[in-house]
């Protein structure tokens, strides 16, 4: 069997593994791939990759807190997985282990199936972790108009802002969260990337109230469980669009499926089997 894992700690809550094993099973791979979670402790992270170099597993999606961390213990990354300084997949290819990034693709493919253009478009991210810096590059790179990342720490913001400055054309602004009533103002798009919102951890907490969303603009929460945010709840009382996470997980998940399996993945399958879930578990909260 090849065996394929999600990685993270705490990385119970990923639903990866519900996506992956629905499309291993529909295209009768699963009797070749086999796809679980595994929590991985920092220390242990250099086993984990040793084993991917053997042979031993093929490859992993990569979560929270380990997207940044893990890059030093790669032996080569990707043009993307380079430019965003950050990696979300690991597979093996001529026994060296390659870091990748879906992340940015996942949400640039949501955001066009929802009808959300991003062209000349001034987008705030909250947050400049992993998934953030994903979005923001693959952002500057399509062409927004103006870019602000807003984060609790602002240093990393500022880092963030220098290097997508550095690598693109865009203007980045940057600030911690006394700014936001301010930049808000004039946005047309919110994507949260923090992890703010995720069920059992911060469910019930948004860093964005009504009070400070307008009806035209776009609302996009990456946490996808709940698939209905608070950040999404107060989006909707406030009139804007709204764009749950979970087609940014299927997206950024077929992306790896393709690179795991060398199939194209059912896209229908994997968001059926996700949507599933979530529904199960919003209903089983109420
Ligand atoms: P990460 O690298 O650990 O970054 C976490 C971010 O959240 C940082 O910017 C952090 O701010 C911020 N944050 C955490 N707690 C906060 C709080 N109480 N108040 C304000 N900011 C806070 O994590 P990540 O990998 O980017 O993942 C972030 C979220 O995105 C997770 O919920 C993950 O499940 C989700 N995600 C979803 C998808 C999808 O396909 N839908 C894909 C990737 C990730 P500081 O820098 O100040 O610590």
């Amino acid at each position: 069997m090849k065996k394929l894992y999600v990685i993270g700690d705490p990385v119970d809550y990923s639903l990866s593994p519900v996506i992956h094993n629905a499309a291993l099973k529909t295209l009768g791979l699963d009797n070749e791939f086999t796809y679980d979670q595994m929590k991985v402790r920092k220390e242990e992270l250099k086993e984990f990759i040793r084993k991917v170099r053997t042979g031993e597993i093929i490859g992993a999606s990569v979560t929270m807190p380990y997207k940044e961390i893990i890059i030093p213990l790669l032996d080569e990354l990707t043009t993307e997985a380079d430019l965003i300084g950050a990696v979300n997949t690991i597979y093996i290819k001529d026994s060296r282990v390659i870091g990748h990034n879906t992340d940015g693709i996942g949400c640039i493919k949501t955001l066009e199936e929802s009808g959300v253009s991003i062209n000349e478009k001034k987008v705030i991210i909250l947050g400049a972790g992993g998934a953030a810096k994903a979005i923001a590059y693959t952002l500057a790179l399509k062409g927004v108009k103006k870019l602000a990342i807003i984060n609790r720490t602002k240093k990393k913001a500022e880092t963030l802002a220098k290097t997508i400055e550095q690598k693109t054309n865009t203007i980045v602004y940057t600030g911690n969260f006394d700014l936001l009533e301010t930049v808000l103002k004039d946005a047309d798009i919110i994507i949260n990337a923090t992890s703010v919102g995720m069920r059992k951890i911060s469910e019930n907490q948004t860093l964005v109230t009504e009070d400070l969303i307008h009806s035209d603009m776009v609302v996009m929460d990456v946490v996808y469980n709940p698939r209905v945010t608070q950040l999404l709840k107060e989006a909707k009382k406030a009139g804007a669009k709204t764009v749950d996470g979970s087609s940014m997980l299927v997206y950024q998940g077929a992306e790896q499926f393709k690179i795991f399996t060398g199939r194209k993945a059912p896209i229908k399958i994997m968001r059926k089997a996700l949507l599933e879930v979530l529904d199960e578990n919003s209903s089983k909260k109420n």
